[in-house]
């Protein structure tokens, strides 16, 4: 039996897909946080070079790759294809698995598919400067090592609690030349507002989300932009690498998925592995595609669908989309890629449409479900990742009890090497469930009252 596929650098996809061109419904516009009224290109381009505006509303269904972004690429993809026999083995399920391994990249995860070339349009508009937030650290480290390739300064707003307790991390950053500070700083107007209400705030990502707007738009001279590593459609764009290949693979394996599983912070590393096979789903391809969130941050499980902010000082454009409200405040658990208000647009868009399936699950059984892996695969899955692996047991323990054979595709977004901070409190028994109380849906509720609807 074949264990792993690889393709050669040759097969690295030529174009991204575009999943607004098949999609039933296009999501409704994001709106000028001050009139209310869709957000033109204009809007956007104090924050974003035009290159990447313009990726964000096309409805073309190929968006071709640049040379130079698939000469970076080359550095770590094609990311290999693997059957999951031992795991298939210790669940004991009659199920096939089979997980893209997005954990090859330098930085650990899916994320430099999109950093790399956020970086390059950035680049080609003559921009000096990146500023970005990251909570757990693995966006800062992404882009970080992108902006280095491309001579690009970067500067990174770090949530403080994560800042604090995670140093690998902000020593990745620095060991690819970026700055990376805790938020909030007295450096802007936000953080200094958040400093004024609780002078030892942890900060969160909706704060540094802020800090790291202002920061791009106040550069007296105009050469620093801002990135955003998830949420936005042109981050789900650039992450169907992931999907593409993954398709080219199953091929090469003589397979094709039942069931597809990605875990879903603001929605990327998901859309990039589902979105081809979204295409595939619309043509009439039965599939079931499961996106997995924590019962601790339950947006698309539990959050209303609305228009709200991306952030916490309402700097952003309204996005259309399901959220647990921009003051939210995570419980702090350690799937920190998990713990964002909102979720992507697109992605909410076809849970609406009942193309995917959100599904929410416990701190514990992630990392039982991790745990197992580790112990079959021999990886080590960072905590997100997690996530889809507890989708996985599920849909595999409903196989075993239905009696019916299935065949499992899910994206193991980044390995867990540098999280091992939490495999120690799981191990030592610190770690504990945590499930949304109902009041802070009803906090949610109140906090987007008065916005517009969509
Ligand atoms: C950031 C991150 C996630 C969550 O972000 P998405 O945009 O939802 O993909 C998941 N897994 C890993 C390893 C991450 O670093």
């Amino acid at each position: 039996m074949t264990k792993k596929v690889y393709l050669s650098e040759d097969e690295i996809p030529r174009a991204w897909y575009n999943i607004m061109a098949d999609m039933p419904n296009l999501p409704p516009p994001p709106l000028h946080p001050g009139t209310g009224q869709p957000a033109g290109p204009q809007d956007l381009a104090p924050i974003f070079p035009m290159a990447l505006i313009e990726q964000e509303v096309t409805q073309e269904r190929w968006v071709p790759i640049p040379d130079d972004v698939l000469n970076v690429y080359r550095i770590w993809r094609p990311s290999p294809l693997v059957r999951a026999e031992r795991l298939e083995q210790a669940l004991g399920a009659p199920v096939k698995i089979y997980f893209k391994n997005e954990g090859v990249s330098p930085a650990g995860s899916h994320k430099p598919n999109t950093a790399v070339p956020q970086a390059y349009y950035n680049k080609m508009a003559g921009i000096k400067r990146i500023t970005t937030e990251t909570g757990a650290g693995q966006w800062g480290s992404a882009i970080s090592f992108a902006c280095n390739l491309y001579g690009i300064e970067c500067k990174v707003f770090m949530v403080r609690i994560s800042f604090e307790q995670k140093p690998y991390r902000k020593l990745m950053m620095q060991t690819w030349g970026a700055n990376c500070v805790p938020s909030p700083t007295s450096e802007t107007n936000s953080g200094r507002k958040i400093l004024a209400e609780d002078p030892n705030s942890p900060g969160s990502l909706g704060i540094a989300i802020s800090e790291a707007v202002e920061a791009a738009v106040t550069d007296p001279t105009g050469q620093t932009r801002y990135s955003l590593g998830s949420v936005l459609n042109h981050v789900m764009l650039h992450q169907t690498v992931i999907g593409l290949e993954a398709k080219k693979q199953m091929e090469v394996f003589g397979d094709y998925p039942d069931v597809i599983i990605g875990c879903a912070g603001g929605g990327s590393n998901f859309a990039g592995l589902a979105f081809p096979f979204i295409q595939d789903k619309i043509e009439g391809k039965q599939i079931q595609i499961i996106a997995a969130e924590p019962t601790s941050c339950p947006t698309m499980t539990r959050g209303p669908y609305a228009y709200d902010f991306g952030d916490t000082v309402q700097m952003t454009p309204f996005l259309a989309m399901y959220t647990l409200g921009h003051t939210f405040v995570p419980a702090p658990i350690h799937a920190g890629g998990l713990r964002y208000h909102g979720m992507s647009p697109l992605v909410s868009q076809l849970v609406r449409d009942g193309l995917i399936e959100p599904r929410a699950y416990h701190n514990l059984e992630t990392f039982r479900a991790g745990v197992t892996f580790a112990r079959s695969e021999g990886f080590i899955p960072a905590p997100e990742t997690n996530h889809a692996l507890a989708a996985v047991c599920q849909v595999a323990q409903q196989a075993k009890e239905e009696g019916k054979e299935k065949t499992i595709l899910f994206n193991w977004s980044g390995h867990g090497l540098v999280d091992l901070g939490a495999y120690d409190q799981y191990f030592a028994g610190k770690l504990t469930d945590y499930v949304l109380p109902d009041e802070e849906i009803q906090r949610a509720l109140k906090s987007i009252e008065g916005f517009p609807k969509p």
